[in-house]
């Protein structure tokens, strides 16, 4: 634990942070790179595999690994984990049927990979635009069934966000950039 994270204060003080942008397909993932990166949404399209993109923030280039949520993907997810700084977990906030699988997959990813011991982690849920509804579900059922657990390991940070409006984004990337910062302080 503690060589992990004197490893990941060497790489943030050269001002290189790697960030995982992970959930279920069709969550929006790859619609919010695109709003931060100010490209076009209507390009968006669904991602086999991963992409990378940097972004300049704060001082830190953040560099955004988007990867595919497909169900057949997931079990590749593990190759991605290596020499993570900060996790971004998106729920689909207009998929409530869909919970439950999120739910349970934050939870493998979180629970049981030791490389990820010690990253930050935001819960974007998604899509508040048209789902704005089931927010208080949503982080009343994230609070009983991982925040607890996660947060002994974690620092987290849950944030409802619209890839569409932007509403949420900015938010969001302050508390990776400023969770990445704060660990310069941590040794
Ligand atoms: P990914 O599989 O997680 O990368 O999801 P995509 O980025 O491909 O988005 C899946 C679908 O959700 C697409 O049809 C997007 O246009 C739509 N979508 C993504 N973000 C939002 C959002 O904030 N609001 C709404 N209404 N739709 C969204």
């Amino acid at each position: 634990m503690v060589l992990l994270k004197v490893l990941r204060k060497q790489k943030i003080k050269e001002s290189q942070a790697r960030v995982l942008l992970l959930g279920l397909d069709n969550a929006g993932k790859s619609t919010l790179v695109a709003q931060i990166l100010d490209e076009d949404m209507r390009s968006v399209a669904p991602t086999f595999g991963f992409q990378i993109n940097t972004l300049t923030r704060d001082g830190i280039n953040l560099h955004i690994w988007d990867i595919g949520g497909q169900q057949s993907l997931r079990p590749f997810w593990h190759n991605y984990f290596e020499k993570t700084d900060f996790l971004i977990w998106v729920v689909d906030a207009c998929a409530p049927a869909r919970l439950d699988k999120c739910i349970q997959e934050l939870q493998t990813v979180l629970q049981q990979e030791d490389r990820l011991i010690g990253t930050g982690v935001l819960i974007w849920i998604n899509k508040v635009d048209i789902g704005r509804e089931n927010i208080s579900l949503i982080e009343e059922r994230l609070e009983k069934e991982v925040l607890g657990t996660l947060r002994e390991n974690h620092n987290v940070g849950v944030i409802p966000c619209s890839a569409f409006t932007g509403e949420g984004v900015n938010e969001g990337l302050d508390f990776v950039c400023d969770e990445i910062k704060s660990r310069l302080f941590v040794l």
